[in-house]
């Protein structure tokens, strides 16, 4: 099979790789791609929110396989596109993905369905918010409603803080996103995330992982796109797998197809846990960044086998072959980040590293020139490793990330720290 990955990070590095281990992957190409990528794919200059520039590509390189990476191409409709010119793709259509795309249409769809979730209103103006947000009082989570780059949701542990928020929402902070606020009942818990493939009727677990969202070591300092993760999550017992499959997975998918809407893709259900009880954060309709590079390195060269089988509609038939085994990574970000940070700074140490099933360092933001690597972004790399144990794995991210010279770059020693 000719197969094209749409997306340029360390999720897209991630799949790339797991896809190219698998004998069925004749050509494989990623679009945009990053340079880190090049051993294992060709990369193709593509505007991937342009379904007719994306099935134009297709068409010329006999692709029979769209795995689409990251939720924007989603969201504007390119799976619907790519599926409409009879192509075979992984991905949500624009319908489903508004279970990313809005937090008050899942909401709706955790109603209707009866899946247990924080309870919740919405609004399209500041008053009745500011209204509301008194009469519950804090701590409250208020959430920009559309889409907002992962900066439209504050958890509130004042009543003030809240009101600057719904305040900010209004004013414009978060643009169209922010037209609509919905204001959510604030959960306790462990939070960990749960990933489910989904061909329309059938769905598949695989895996469970925890990410760290803060910059900080012992999770301090203000929130990124994430600074590590590790799977399986050992809060996510198969208990509470089983029961989210029955009470939010399943009844999510029948309500969409009831819908006439159904979901094929990845579900990625960010949950709450709590005295043994899950309840449903949010969804996202894409693997997550760093959460695919683990789950990748887990599944390995099967992942193709399974998206395949989604993507047909074959999951009903489908098994994930699990090997006791634990994976982490260790995301290497940009000094600055997640604020300001330089561009362009010098990466030593990255030719000559080991890479295995148990070691393996994803690109998310490089560039070579003249045979040197540049940092690009402000997550650059995720040394990802795998082992026996979570502590074997933890040794072996840890051992490709040390073996890094990067003095523009810095990463949190403590990934993993609430599982060991
Ligand atoms: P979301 O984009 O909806 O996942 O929200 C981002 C983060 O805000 C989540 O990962 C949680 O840490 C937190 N959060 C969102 N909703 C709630 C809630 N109802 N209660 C507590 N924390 C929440």
């Amino acid at each position: 099979m000719n197969i094209l990955i749409l997306g340029s990070g360390g999720r897209e590095h991630a799949l790339a790789w797991a896809v190219r281990q698998n004998p069925k992957c004749d050509r494989l190409f990623v679009a945009p791609g990053n340079a880190g990528m090049e051993s294992l794919a060709r990369l193709a200059e593509l505007d991937i929110l342009n379904g007719p520039a994306v099935i134009g590509f297709c068409e010329e390189n006999a692709i029979d396989l769209v795995i689409v990476g990251p939720e924007a191409p989603l969201a504007a409709g390119v799976a619907d596109d790519l599926r409409a010119a009879g192509l075979l793709v992984f991905g949500p259509s624009k319908a489903a993905a508004m279970l990313e795309a809005s937090k008050s249409f899942t909401k709706a769809v955790c109603d209707a369905c009866g899946a247990p979730t924080a309870a919740w209103a919405r609004f399209d103006a500041a008053g009745p918010a500011r209204d509301y947000v008194r009469a519950q009082g804090a701590p409250i989570v208020i959430k920009a409603d559309g889409l907002a780059a992962g900066k439209g949701v504050t958890v509130a542990m004042t009543e003030a803080e809240a009101i600057a928020a719904v305040d900010d929402a209004f004013g414009g902070a978060f643009g169209a996103a922010g037209a609509e606020v919905v204001i959510e009942e604030f959960m306790a818990g462990e939070e960990a995330s749960f990933f489910v493939l989904c061909d329309g009727t059938d769905c598949l677990p695989i895996g469970t992982a925890q990410d760290h969202k803060r910059v900080g070591e012992g999770d301090s300092g203000p929130n990124t796109g994430g600074m590590g993760a590790y799977s399986p999550a050992p809060v996510l017992t198969q208990a509470i797998q089983d029961a989210v499959m029955a009470e939010i997975v399943r009844p999510t998918v029948a309500e969409m197809a009831r819908r006439g809407t159904p979901f094929q893709g990845v579900l990625y259900a960010g949950l709450m846990i709590a005295d043994g009880r899950a309840r449903l954060v949010e969804y996202n309709v894409r693997f997550g960044d760093p959460e695919c590079q683990v789950l990748m390195m887990r599944l390995g060269a099967q992942a193709l086998d399974l998206i395949l089988a989604c993507a047909e509609g074959r999951l009903a038939e489908a098994r994930v072959t699990w090997a006791e085994d634990h994976a982490l990574t260790v995301v290497l970000a940009a000094k600055g980040y997640p604020g300001a940070y330089e561009k362009g700074s010098e990466i030593g140490g990255l030719d000559g590293l080991p890479e295995d099933s148990a070691h393996m360092l994803f690109h998310a933001g490089t560039v070579r020139r003249d045979g040197v690597w540049l940092a690009t972004g402000g997550r650059v790399l995720a040394a990802t490793g795998r082992g026996a144990s979570l502590a074997e794995a933890r040794a072996r991210a840890y051992a490709l990330a040390d073996a890094i010279d990067w003095p523009g770059g810095f990463y949190r020693r403590d990934i993993g720290w609430r599982a060991l």
